[in-house]
């Protein structure tokens, strides 16, 4: 049986939101505040094995919940991994604090939002810029609708590792050789060469919280753009801050959010390493890692997101809740491309009168 919990307001009964301006919980019927409760403890790191063992374990279909509004008797099906929801018919918030134990790790950070809805939109204005939102084909698309804040599930990494390196360092040198040019005069001519030489060594790297996100919706390529979140500001989880948000488990599998990380720390031990090694330059550098202390964490962030259709094209773009980092595909400027055909053009007759 799910436990489904509504959190109504204490003053009216209405519904409560956590609002991101005021970093509190907010009735969006009364205007009352309250304050969610900090709690002082630290997010902890876990041992890598706990992650290990439920990687093996292969993420489970997912099921539904059934909830029946106290409010309005309405009954509102929802996926069981979906964390807060409403009731489809009067909007009541409905918090599921077992969507995240249908996973085999549970989060214990967040980071609440930081960014309102009104300041992405300003953020989302700015970087498209004023000609854009000027358009009024895109200010109709009233974005305010399609615009999303989530809380993505992530998982940090931390690890320390020993790295034996070895190669050839090259040198450059010169050497004069005579040759001869086009017209067979001999000419004497400054030629490159590398002296090729072994080298070998080791050095010790930790590395703090590499951040892999859990969402398949989201490319790790995508989330990096919008890098980094300050996780000193991670707070232990409490699903009061999920209240009017999306929020859902991770659907990507463990094992290849661990892999991810492998290959970002065994990207930067490659780049060290080469650093090390290379005199002018370097060839076949071969890394030895040995991983120890290995750690992770679940941490939910917070990821505003839209996706909108605009004279016939999809874009999208993706706003960082905390620092308010944007990134995504725009529209092209009417009057930049205008320009660009016109200067075609010139090129395209001047080429041709040259050609005449
Ligand atoms: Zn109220
Ligand atoms: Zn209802």
């Amino acid at each position: 049986m799910q436990v489904l919990k509504e959190h109504p307001c204490p003053n009216c009964n209405s519904e409560l939101n956590f609002d991101a301006d005021k970093n509190a919980l907010k009735c969006l019927h009364c205007g009352a505040i309250f304050p969610i409760e900090k709690s002082s403890q630290v997010v902890e790191e876990n041992n890598i094995r706990v992650f290990k063992d439920a990687a093996a374990i292969p993420i489970e279909p997912v099921t539904t919940v059934i909830y029946k509004c106290s409010k309005c008797g309405q009954e509102t099906q929802a996926g069981a991994d979906i964390a807060f929801f409403e009731c489809r018919s009067c909007g009541n918030n409905v918090l599921n604090p077992e969507a995240y134990k249908t996973r085999t790790i549970t989060p214990t950070g967040i980071l609440p939002f930081h960014l309102s809805k009104q300041e992405a939109l300003d953020v989302f204005k700015q970087w498209i810029g004023k000609g854009f939102w000027n358009d009024s084909s895109l200010k109709e698309l009233s974005l305010a609708d399609k615009l999303e804040g989530h809380y993505v599930p992530f998982f940090t990494f931390d690890c320390q590792t020993y790295n034996q390196w070895e190669g050839y360092a090259g040198t450059y040198y010169y050497e004069t050789i005579r040759t001869k040019d086009a017209s067979g005069k001999e000419v004497t001519q400054s030629v490159q060469r590398t002296r090729w030489y072994w080298r070998e060594g080791s050095f010790e790297r930790f590395f703090d919280d590499i951040l892999i996100c859990g969402n398949t919706r989201i490319t790790q390529d995508q989330i990096n753009k919008i890098y980094p979140f300050n996780l000193q500001q991670v707070e232990l989880f409490n699903p009061e801050y999920l209240l009017g948000w999306h929020a859902r488990a991770f659907d990507k599998e463990l094992s290849d959010t661990f892999d991810a990380a492998r290959n970002e720390i065994n990207d930067r031990v490659q780049r060290e390493a080469a650093q090390h090694l290379a005199d002018d330059t370097y060839k076949d550098l071969s890394v030895q890692t040995r991983y120890t202390s290995e750690t992770f964490k679940q941490v939910i962030l917070p990821v505003w997101l839209c996706q909108y259709l605009f004279k016939g094209k999809t874009y999208h773009f993706i706003i960082n809740g905390q620092t308010g980092t944007i990134s995504g595909n725009k529209p092209l400027s009417t009057s930049k491309i205008v320009i660009a055909v016109v200067i075609a053009i010139i090129v395209i007759a001047v080429l041709y009168g040259m050609s005449q």
